[in-house]
């Protein structure tokens, strides 16, 4: 059972105007209370209060900082307990010194994620509102913060939780014809039975169709650059980035390692890797990089292959096209336009190469690179970025419970095609009951709590 008091630095370290140290549990006000010197004893002043007033060591009675002390008592406050905030200055010592008199003072430090997860265990949020907290500091963009947002407001909960209730009651219903077999009461007929599994299974599947859009909104589409040497992938990325972060050169082989960056696209994370030129090497440094871009390729969501029309695509491009695996969509993009080309080739170079669309650019002039972020948006959301009203599903733990409610359903749905006695039926219920409430924390247990939790950064 949680019972001790915890602490921990709440505002990200190094020098700022202001840090806040955190204490939540039974102590949080009188381990305050001890190191505070102020015109009111924050024992006895009103909850969600704020006072000013000095931090003071009691072991010497030195002022350590002037302060802000916020009380925030149980069960009106974040975790559900009694909490203090201590707002000091914002030095690293300030806070550290801070921090060390209230663990001297019998309060312990807190675990990466403990504050949530004690908000989760006294039943502040349900367990996808505390992960939504997660993808809330971790969010790229505002698309990302949106998504983030619904689901701490409770939305995938409240999906999940219509269709575990109706679960639960087709559950009642065959339990009911398990334990009364011979008595007079509301029965389901199998066309029935098949209607109401049919229709969770339905009502799940929706909710997965959004991962996709939903995991590249929270994580980045994965977008990888590749090409021969010169051809200008980091002028590409530079164009798409707006700033000068990959170094150009006109050297082939000079960028050495694979350099990542997101773009903000519309509100659409691009994680966008520049990779090195990917070609054979003596050179040990290039022979990792090319190592680290090769393997960026194979888990890309989407690849552009950069290449100079003047020059065509010879065997050294076919060498590495061979790299992009079948399913993996392309984009090939014929750069430097800007340069005198015959109208021929100009004609040639804007035609479809391998089924995949070809989109003159120039990079340098950042020509070109809205019809590419044009074919990203049709290609990826259908044309459609207006998702704010959408419940998306977009963690990955998330998508496997959903994956394995569905197959449990099914189980169900072909025990009823089958005839399969109710005894076995309503395990198959039974087991997607359970694990829909996975993902709300409804039914969980210790150690996946800790798995989860640990994943917060300190002081969440
Ligand atoms: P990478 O090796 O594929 O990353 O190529 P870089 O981006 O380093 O570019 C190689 C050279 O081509 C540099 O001198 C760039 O200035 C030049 N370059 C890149 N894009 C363009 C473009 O759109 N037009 C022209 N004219 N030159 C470009």
């Amino acid at each position: 059972m949680v019972n001790d008091t915890i602490a921990a630095v709440i505002t990200a370290m190094g020098a700022s105007s202001v840090g806040i140290i955190r204490l939540s549990g039974p102590e949080a006000v009188d381990i305050g209370a001890k190191i505070y010197h102020g015109k009111k004893d924050l024992r006895l002043v009103d909850s969600h209060t704020i006072h000013y007033g000095k931090v003071v060591n009691p072991i010497d009675g030195k002022v350590v900082d002037e302060v802000l002390m916020m009380v925030m008592r149980g069960p009106r406050s974040f975790t559900g307990e009694d909490i203090i905030e201590i707002q000091c200055h914002g030095g690293t010592v300030v806070i550290q010194k801070i921090l060390n008199l209230v663990l001297a003072q019998g309060a312990r430090l807190a675990e990466v994620g403990e504050y949530s997860k004690r908000a989760f265990l006294n039943g502040k949020m349900d367990l996808s509102q505390a992960e939504a907290i997660m993808d809330i500091v971790g969010a790229k963009t505002e698309r990302s913060l949106d998504l983030a947002l619904t689901q701490l407001q409770g939305g995938l909960s409240a999906k999940i939780g219509e269709t575990r209730a109706q679960l639960l009651e087709l559950i009642a219903f065959i339990q009911a014809d398990i334990d009364y077999p011979d008595d007079d009461i509301e029965r389901l007929t199998e066309d029935e039975q098949q209607q109401r599994v049919q229709g969770m299974i339905d009502q799940i599947e929706s909710i997965l169709q959004t991962a996709q859009k939903g995991q590249i909104i929270r994580d980045g589409l994965k977008v990888a650059i590749i090409g021969k040497p010169n051809v200008g992938k980091s002028s590409l990325m530079n164009a798409l980035l707006g700033q000068n972060r990959a170094i150009v050169t006109d050297i082939p082989g000079t960028t050495r390692d694979v350099i990542e960056e997101y773009v903000n696209l519309n509100g659409i994370p691009l994680k966008i890797v520049d990779t090195a030129g990917i070609r054979q090497t003596d050179n040990l440094v290039e022979q990792i990089g090319v190592e680290k871009a090769r393997a960026f390729l194979k888990a890309a969501d989407l690849v552009l292959y950069v290449y100079e029309p003047l020059l065509g695509l010879n065997e050294e491009d076919q060498d590495i096209l061979k790299l992009i695996k079948p399913d993996q969509p392309v984009v090939f993009l014929q750069n430097k336009m800007d340069l005198p080309m015959e109208e021929q080739k100009k004609a040639e170079a804007l035609t479809i190469i391998n089924d995949s669309p070809a989109i003159a650019i120039s990079a340098m002039n950042h020509q070109g690179i809205d019809k590419l972020e044009k074919w990203i948006i049709d290609m990826f959301f259908d044309g459609q970025l207006d998702i704010s009203q959408e419940v998306m599903v977009t963690n990955a733990r998330h998508i496997t419970i959903l994956e394995q409610s569905i197959a449990h359903l099914v189980a169900v749905s072909q025990g009823i095609d089958q005839g399969i006695t109710n005894d076995f039926l309503v395990i198959d219920c039974q087991s997607a009951w359970e694990k829909l409430g996975f993902i709300t924390g409804d039914t969980v247990e210790e150690d996946l709590l800790d798995q989860i939790f640990s994943q917060f950064c300190l002081g969440k």
